[in-house]
């Protein structure tokens, strides 16, 4: 990680989750069709009249049907640009700064990700998985067991990253229960997010989680501190000590009742674009196995090379050796199908996975209707291959050196505490709460799409952003910081 200035206080207040390498051209050699020449513009009256039906009709995220939103527009998306109505009513290109939260890793249209999509138009795009099975479900299947950490061998498709997590929660609930074990509570880290149905939401951050709003309803699991940030600070750094001693505490007040840890790996998403010490996860691990708690990365947003590996869980160097920080249940999602469709997977140990269907319920119950959607399983396999086929890792380095150099101006505005970097997120964190419509506004003048919360500007764009629209993004973001917060 890169942190170019003081650490500030945590972000509070009202959640708004919410996602030398060639030139962008030069990574899709079929070319795309230029945004120009787009069949799909709107009129602007047409724009004008679809607007007015979107505030007085449609639900966006976190919104109020009294004080609707005010969204742009998007014509249409290729490449890492999204062709957009600015507000009087012009066509507007501007860089994606956020990938479709965090999604489209690959960029839009995608010649490799179109032609997937087609090709599974022509034989089906949806059947039921209860009873039937089908190609491009056990393609994705076996490329996932392939990639995911050794031990993870079972593979459920899940609709959503909230779902997957659902089914990760009731996997290890079921586990226990098979095992003759009562134990109903999840322990995890304050500062998290894991989605909005309820479960996901019961061990999101209490406050970010609206736990108060949904109190009564919500079941209460056990919250240790939120570890303090840096990816680097080393295990005897006092502020670390201090976590783990109230953690351990915490757990052993808990621990004949808790079925798993769930943790988002090293980097808290839209609890807060909070980075933390593999360690953390060190003790996480260690505590669950001493109790016989499962453990559950929630791998969403991190998974496919976000934060730089594979998956932020592994591969980082400064974790006691001795320590194994494979997870039990691990879920995926976002980047699956490079943004396409939604799907989410949850992977588990053939030992829980046994386990669980040795219970009395005699397998694991779930199964949605849209499980194992062939149309979505067929663009993810596509999108595995191609991260498979780029040198992923070395694109996000690229990336990582890009957003740290590009941010660095912002750790001098008077407005900014804090400029993090670790691979493919740049985080911008602020003195007070960001005026989101005004730096938004801001951003798309300077040809930039970004979507702020909280006291965070923060990007996550694809991984085929070039140097120079890099810079441009990176510029576009500084620049309406500075504009609106000075
Ligand atoms: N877990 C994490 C870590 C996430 O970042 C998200 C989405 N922001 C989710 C779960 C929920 O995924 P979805 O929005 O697809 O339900």
């Amino acid at each position: 990680m890169v942190a170019l200035a003081a650490t500030s206080a945590l972000a509070a207040g009202p959640t708004d989750t919410m996602g030398a390498m060639p030139p962008t051209d030069a990574l899709h050699p079929a070319g795309r069709p230029d945004l120009a020449a787009s069949p799909k513009t709107v009129a602007p009256s047409d724009a004008v009249a679809l607007l007015a039906f979107d505030r007085a009709h449609v639900w966006h995220p976190y919104s109020s049907a009294l004080t609707p939103q005010n969204p742009y527009l998007v014509e249409s998306a290729h490449g890492i640009r999204l062709r957009l109505r600015n507000r009087d009513g012009e066509p507007r290109e501007v860089v994606d700064a956020m990938a479709s939260w965090w999604c489209a890793i690959h960029g839009y249209a995608v010649p490799e990700l179109d032609a997937a999509a087609r090709g599974q138009l022509e034989s089906m795009s949806h059947v039921m998985f209860g009873g039937l099975t089908h190609e491009p479900a056990i393609g994705l299947a076996r490329r996932l067991v392939d990639l995911a950490p050794a031990a993870l061998e079972h593979v459920f498709l899940a609709d959503s990253g909230s779902v997957s997590v659902e089914v990760a929660m009731k996997m290890a609930l079921q586990w226990h229960l098979a095992a003759g074990r009562r134990r109903t509570r999840f322990f995890t880290i304050r500062g998290g997010y894991h989605g909005d149905t309820f479960s996901p939401m019961s061990v999101t951050d209490p406050v970010g989680g609206m736990h108060a709003l949904f109190r009564g309803v919500l079941p209460e699991h056990a919250f240790a501190p939120r570890p303090p940030g840096g990816l680097d600070r080393p295990p005897d750094d006092p502020e670390l000590v201090s976590w783990e001693t109230e953690t351990r505490a915490l757990y052993a007040a808990h621990a004949d009742a808790v079925a798993a840890v769930i943790v988002e790996p090293v980097l808290q998403g839209a609890g807060g674009m909070h980075v933390y010490s593999p360690h953390v996860l060190a003790v996480l691990h260690e505590l669950a196995h001493e109790h016989g708690a499962l453990v559950i990365h929630d791998e969403i947003a991190t998974g496919f090379h976000r934060t730089g590996p594979l998956w932020a869980g592994a591969g980082r160097g400064n974790i006691d050796p001795l320590v194994d920080l494979d997870p039990d249940i691990l879920c995926v999602g976002k980047a699956l199908t490079g943004g396409y469709l939604t799907l989410a997977a949850v992977l588990c140990t053939r030992a829980v996975a046994e386990g669980v269907s040795r219970g009395e319920a005699g397998g694991l119950m779930h199964g949605p209707t849209f499980m194992g959607n062939p149309l979505a399983c067929a663009i993810a396999s596509a999108n595995l291959d191609l991260l498979a086929a780029r040198d992923t890792e070395a694109e996000v380095a690229r990336i990582e050196r890009g957003l740290a150099a590009g941010l660095e101006r912002a750790a001098s505005l008077a407005s900014v505490a804090e400029v993090r970097v670790l691979g493919a997120v740049g985080v911008v964190q602020l003195r007070e709460p960001v005026r989101v419509a005004q730096v938004t506004a801001a951003a798309i003048e300077r040809g930039v799409w970004v979507r702020p919360f909280r006291d965070l500007v923060y990007t996550m764009p694809p991984y085929v952003t070039s140097d120079d629209d890099l810079s441009l993004l990176t510029a576009g973001l500084v620049g309406a910081v500075e504009a609106v917060h000075g």
